[in-house]
Parts: structure tokens; C-alpha cells; sequence
């Protein structure tokens, strides 16, 4: 059987185990092959073990015939005009995957997916029509920027932002945080990471106990309970009346701001109610909204114009309320079918 993808999960102390249960001799082993290991794999991004040159030849060809190529057969990528990137990764079982690098001055980031399909059905994500197929592997995640890194250099930011939603991929997705932040890896700061997520309770009750500062965005696109139930299928499991002290709570703990992604859409959530309704929740604690302008692939350029108009009046009418911790966010990579909500479109990639 081939190990990369499971050397590629394991944190140095655990490599051992590994190679033990493998059948490498344990009195031949040493502590240091563990942390050597793991920072060509997560350093140096190398997936060759013959040339992990600060390993004994013997523990070298011990690992050979256990490493492949990782866990992507075919990698493509295509650059939209304003200069992100949209990648997608075949997995071996055949699924596509994608991610986006987002260069911009000095920070780069790579948004990552976390799931095949995704079962919220969020009613403007290409990704939630496709429904659940499987979670990533931790091995699937980290490649994902792994990859990016090799062609692109080193990245600054991650987000949590992809394909799926990663607080149904906890253990999966919390691994590999830690391992991108790991002192003999990438070493991204956490704080410069960020799960978005349509609110998953338990799993942001879980998240509060790990006691790390990554940074949360919710999935809101509207304060009013039965709108968002139709917009965010995940309003009817996990409330906002229950969400946002949560999210307040974890803000108290981490003192990380919370922010809210509200996706704008004419004539749904851009009302004057709305706004009141996005003023209520955000008052008096310290969190950011996000206004994304909806969007739609086919949309022609007077559409496009016009959801833009909307969404700075909405932008407005929240400033009129008070409400000044609000940016509008155009999205990235849209002709390329990397934006928010576009992943999953196969504009790039996916069967014939
Ligand atoms: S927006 Fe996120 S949670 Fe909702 S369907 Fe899309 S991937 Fe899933």
C-alpha cells in the first residue's frame, strides 16, 4: 500500500508509530526522523523519500515503496482576468476538487475546499447542488495547498471557504490547521486562517475548546430567521437565536471578530427590513459584515451593473442605521468560476 497520504497526516511524534507498524525496526529509529520527515513533506514540499537527504539511506529505502505521487492524479488551473487563479485537483477516486489563489499586494491567499459536494444546500452555491459525496481526506485538504505553493510560492492566508462546509469535516480540517501552522511546516499564523461556516453549533462548541484564534465567518445573507431559512437551509437546525451567542461567546474567548458574509440578493434580502433586521444582530458587539454581490455566471453586464447598484444602497441603508464595520466584497476570480458560491460550476474541471 502507498503511505504518502498517510505520512502526509501524521505529525512528527506519530511518523514513528507509523514506521514501526510498517515494520521498520524500532531500535533503529530516531527521534529526529519523525521531524525531518514531516518538514520535507510540509516544508519542503518534496514527495520524493529518496532525497530526503538528512535520513539514514536505510529509513529512505525503507519508505520508497511507500510513497506515490499524492493524492491528486491531474492538477489544472486557469487565471481570471483580475489575476486570481481557480485550481482543480482530480482525487483518486475520480472527483474534482477546487481551490482558488487570490494574490493581492503582499498577502496571498489560498481558499480551500473541504468536502465533495456539501449537504446544505445553500440556495445560491453551486456546490450545494451537487449534495454530499464524501469528506476530504487531511491528506486532500493540505495537498490542495501544497500544490498551489509549489507553482505559486508561499501564501500568507488560508480560508476555509471552498467546496463544502468544513465544520462537517472537523477532525479532517482541524489537522490539517494545525499541521499548515506547524513550526516545522508552512507555519502560517492560525490567526491568519479562516473557517467559514453556515453556523454548525456543536462543532463551533467543540472549535471554542480547542482554544485556537482562527478566525470564523458565517454564512448569514439575512437576519430575518424564515429568509435565511430559505437562503441557508442550516437556519433550521442551527438558528441564529441560538447562533449568534455562540458566536459572541467565541469572539469573548478568542478575540477574534466575527464576520458575517451576507451575499446580496435584489429584491430577497436588500429590503429596508432586512437591513434593520442585520443592524439588530450586529449592534452592540464587535463583529464585520461582509455584502457580497450576488453571483450569477449568466448574468448579462446590465444585470451585473444593477446588482451592484443594489448592493451599495443596501450598503448605504446599513450606514444610515449606524452600522459601519460593513465592506463590500467583490468577489474574485468570477469569470473563471472561482467566486463565492461558484466552485463546484465546472468551468474548469469535472467529467466530460
Ligand atoms: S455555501 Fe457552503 S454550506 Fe452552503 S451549500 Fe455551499 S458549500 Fe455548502
Amino acid at each position: 500500500m502507498k503511505d504518502l497520504a498517510t505520512f502526509l497526516e501524521l505529525f512528527p511524534e506519530e511518523v514513528l508509530a507509523k514506521a514501526i507498524d510498517l515494520g521498520f525496526p524500532e531500535e533503529a529509529l530516531r527521534a529526529y526522523y519523525g521531524v525531518n520527515l514531516f518538514s520535507w513533506l510540509h516544508s519542503r514540499l518534496e514527495k520524493d523519500p529518496r532525497k530526503f537527504s538528512d535520513l539514514p539511506k536505510a529509513f529512505r529505502e525503507f519508505l520508497s515503496p511507500h510513497f506515490d505521487d499524492g493524492p491528486f492524479t491531474e492538477v489544472r488551473h486557469i487565471t481570471a482576468s483580475d489575476g486570481a487563479k481557480k485550481y482543480a485537483f482530480r482525487c483518486k477516486d475520480g472527483a474534482w476538487i477546487e481551490s482558488v489563489y487570490i494574490p493581492a499586494g503582499k498577502r496571498r491567499t489560498v481558499c480551500l475546499s473541504t468536502q465533495v459536494g456539501c449537504r446544505w444546500g445553500c440556495r445560491f452555491c453551486y456546490t450545494g447542488k451537487m449534495g454530499f459525496v464524501r469528506n476530504l481526506s487531511t491528506a486532500e485538504i493540505l495537498e490542495q495547498a501544497y500544490e498551489i505553493i509549489r507553482r505559486e510560492g508561499k501564501i500568507t492566508h488560508l480560508v476555509y471557504m471552498g467546496m463544502g462546509e468544513p465544520l462537517d469535516n472537523y477532525e479532517a480540517v482541524l489537522r490539517s490547521i494545525r499541521m499548515l501552522n506547524h513550526p516545522k511546516g508552512q507555519n502560517i499564523g492560525i490567526r491568519r486562517m479562516t473557517i467559514s461556516t453556515v453556523g454548525i453549533i456543536p462543532a463551533i462548541e467543540r472549535l471554542m475548546a480547542e482554544r485556537l484564534q482562527v478566525n470564523l465567518a458565517v454564512s448569514l445573507h439575512s437576519a430575518l430567521p424564515e429568509v435565511r431559512a430559505e437562503l441557508v437551509p442550516a437556519e433550521r437546525a442551527y438558528p441564529l437565536k441560538r447562533l449568534v451567542p455562540l458566536l459572541q461567546r467565541y469572539y469573548a474567548l478568542t478575540h477574534r471578530q466575527i464576520t458575517f458574509e451576507y451575499v446580496v440578493i435584489p429584491d430577497v434580502n436588500d429590503d429596508m427590513r432586512s437591513a434593520r433586521a442585520l443592524a439588530r444582530l450586529v449592534r452592540g458587539w464587535d463583529c464585520k459584515i461582509n455584502l457580497i454581490p450576488q453571483n450569477i455566471p449568466s448574468a448579462s453586464s446590465r444585470e451585473r451593473k444593477d446588482i451592484k447598484q443594489r448592493t451599495h444602497s443596501f450598503y448605504r441603508r446599513l450606514l444610515s442605521l449606524g452600522i459601519t464595520k460593513v465592506t463590500i466584497r467583490f468577489s474574485r476570480a468570477l469569470d473563471v468560476g472561482g467566486a463565492c458560491g461558484l466552485l463546484g460550476s465546472k468551468m474548469v474541471a469535472g467529467p466530460p
